[in-house]
């Protein structure tokens, strides 16, 4: 986050709890901060995020050897409501993103009852500064939407810097050998994550899971980004 968004997003902040205190929790639209009706979104924010331009909104493609479905694009609304979320730990915005399942093209993979969810573990200095993983909130709320468990199946190693804040070369010796099996893995798995950038962070995810047993593997990320940050 460059010193620029970081003094926007105190303000936006401030701006937040100021509302807060004067509507109740749910009264305002996370994205354009209007009042709603009672939901995550206003009306039109709802239509913007679940309508959009729907064949240009799913895309697919194949990463570290394996599957990947990004849900939008990285930008608008749903870039704002992974911004709410990472930063800002709000259930509420994984809730909405995971929602946009429901616009999922027919030729979406049907999911094996087997399958698990699972997520991309936090580096633990920003779980522990954010009280919440919040690759684990998307996770659930994604699983919750199809119907699927949600478990840890992967740890992450030592105390690994946040990626966005690294060069491309920096990243990947960051996330050298960073993830670890949690347990032998003997069925589908659905690795969940917020944004797709280069596929690195995924691609060490996925030898991981193969090396505790995964043989069906897909990806499913909200958005996919084509700048180099994520
Ligand atoms: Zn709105």
């Amino acid at each position: 986050m460059s010193w620029r968004d970081g003094i926007m997003e105190a303000f936006r902040r401030a701006r937040v709890l100021l509302r807060e205190i004067l509507y109740p929790e749910g009264a305002l639209c996370l994205n354009c901060g209007r009042i709603s009706d009672g939901n995550t979104l206003c009306p039109d924010c709802r239509r913007d995020l679940r309508e959009g331009d729907l064949l240009e909104s799913w895309e697919t493609g194949e990463v570290g050897g394996v599957p990947f479905w990004s849900m939008r694009p990285h930008r608008g609304i749903p870039r704002t409501l992974i911004l709410r979320l990472k930063h800002g730990a709000e259930s509420r915005a994984a809730a909405e993103l995971a929602a946009i399942l429901q616009t999922r093209p027919a030729y979406f993979p049907a999911l094996s009852p087997d399958t698990v969810v699972t997520w991309v573990p936090g580096p633990k200095g920003r779980i522990l500064e954010r009280g919440v993983d919040h690759g684990k909130l998307l996770a659930e709320a994604m699983a919750r939407e199809l119907g699927r468990p949600c478990r840890p199946l992967l740890t992450r190693r030592g105390n690994d810097r946040p990626q966005a804040r690294l060069k491309e070369s920096q990243r990947r010796q960051n996330l050298k050998n960073a993830f670890l099996p949690a347990g032998r893995i003997s069925f589908p798995v659905l690795l969940v994550d917020d944004v797709l950038t280069t596929g690195t962070t995924a691609s060490r995810c996925i030898d991981a899971l193969r090396k505790g047993g995964a043989t069906d593997i897909m990806v499913l990320t909200a958005t996919k980004a084509t700048s180099s940050k994520s």
